[in-house]
């Protein structure tokens, strides 16, 4: 596989922009080389500066579920675009979009659209704070829900690849007020909050942990927390801006039954363009401004190109529900063909998977929270990432992070890529 192309494109990057990339885990760091710059896409498949087709495990960190360039979400957009691109002011998509969220995801009355999964996250702590009149919040290391200051405490993800867990930025008075718990372990969950009595305005989690390789919540978690929110009157959120639209047209709410008080979504609910949204029951959502006293905004928020998007993507989601089947048993697919490929060479390694979400970690015990996944062999990812990559195969480039599996993926995709596996595991270790 040829670079020169993407090396120069890096190059020239590098100059005008601090690292070449305009979001950190693009440029390679941890697995090292020259990132891959994209010339177009269509379905399962990138075509990069240099002409290269690689067949695409992460979909754009997750929105494209469907493949790339899906012709309803583009004929969408270029039709709105036709209309005008931004007004300021609302408009009748916005309605449509939001009524047609709050039917398909349990538990919710309200949603308000936002443009980037950081500013669903960051404003559904505020509003948590404000219903709650509670100050302090606690987020478990490992998990990411974005790049806003109180998120920047043992964030999974690329700020782990980084080796900044805390930013230079985010000052003691925020991370303070930050708790953090370790994923997966109810005890010790109960332990943060007994030592912060009537203090704790929110637990914020992702249900199926995303930015530390693919982590389920180990049975009983999820109930657990609830639990533990119900009697100590905290607010349990949900960051699904992975999961939602994705595990389940419900999210995973629905995927596991279990009730959320504020759930945020993004990647998939706009279909490929910026999006972000947030969602609660009509009590809490109505303390937020106009009517209510928690402030929140967006100049670009509910952009039409962006709602256009985001509506064809999930009308097509709720009216084939059979899309999940299909993906998820194509994840199974790969799961079973990559475990026989590894397996048949010795190799020590845990898959981990959930519906379409998925990913290899190099370490034969169990990865259930941060601490497991950052034990794993980051050398043996490196080869496995450029191996996989030599063959047309493109993963994150980064254990700390899940695959997505889209629907545009062919079985023969998928057995191009088990093959790739096989080829790849002779030069681990
Ligand atoms: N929450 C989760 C679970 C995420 O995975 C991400 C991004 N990968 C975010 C929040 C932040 O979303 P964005 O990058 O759109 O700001």
């Amino acid at each position: 596989m040829k670079y020169q192309r993407s090396s120069a494109l890096f190059a020239a990057a590098q100059k005008v922009i601090p690292g070449g990339v305009n979001s950190p885990v693009r440029a390679f760091k941890a697995v090292g080389g020259t990132p891959v710059f994209v010339e177009n896409a269509k379905g399962a498949y990138l075509y990069d500066a240099d002409g290269n087709k690689l067949i695409d495990y992460i979909n754009s960190w997750g929105p494209m579920i469907l493949g790339h360039a899906h012709e309803p979400v583009v004929n969408a957009v270029i039709e709105k675009a036709k209309k005008g691109t931004s007004f300021g002011m609302p408009t009748e998509i916005e309605t449509e979009i939001a009524a047609l969220a709050v039917a398909m995801v349990p538990n919710i009355d309200k949603i308000r659209f936002v443009n980037s999964g950081t500013e669903a996250c960051m404003s559904a702590v505020r509003l948590a704070r404000g219903f709650t009149g509670k100050e302090k919040i606690i987020k478990f290391a490992g998990c990411y829900h974005g790049h806003s200051d109180s998120f920047l405490i043992q964030a999974g993800s690329g700020a782990v690849t980084f080796g900044a867990p805390n930013s230079p930025g985010v000052t003691q008075g925020t991370a303070k007020d930050t708790l953090l718990a370790t994923y997966n372990d109810l005890d010790n969950v109960e332990e943060v909050i007994s030592a912060n009595k009537n203090e704790i305005a929110c637990i914020i989690l992702e249900p199926v942990a995303g930015n530390m390789g693919c982590i389920p919540p180990a049975k009983g978690f999820l109930e657990g927390l609830r639990k533990l929110c119900d009697e100590n009157n905290i607010l349990l959120i949900f960051d699904e801006v992975m999961t939602g639209f994705r595990l389940a047209a419900g999210g995973a709410q629905e995927l596991y039954g279990i009730k959320a008080d504020i759930v945020t979504f993004g990647k998939v609910i706009g279909g490929g363009l910026p999006v972000g949204a947030f969602a609660a029951r009509e009590e809490i959502m109505n303390h937020l401004a106009p009517i209510g006293p928690v402030y929140q905004a967006g100049t670009l928020s509910g952009n039409p190109l962006a709602m256009a998007a985001g509506l064809a993507m999930l009308k097509e989601l709720n009216e084939k529900r059979d899309i999940y089947d299909s993906i998820n048993k194509k994840t199974e697919y790969l799961h079973k063909g990559m475990e026989a490929a590894l397996n048949s060479e010795g190799i020590k390694f845990t898959i981990n998977r959930v519906g379409s979400m998925i990913s290899v970690h190099f370490s034969d015990m169990p990865v259930t929270d941060f601490e497991s996944a950052a034990a794993a062999n980051n050398e043996n990812f490196k080869r496995f990432f450029h191996g996989l990559l030599n063959e047309g195969v493109y993963i994150a480039p980064s254990a700390f992070e899940t695959w997505f599996i889209c629907d545009a993926l062919s079985y023969e995709d998928l057995d191009v890529t088990i093959a790739a596996c096989g080829k790849v595991a002779k030069n681990l270790i």
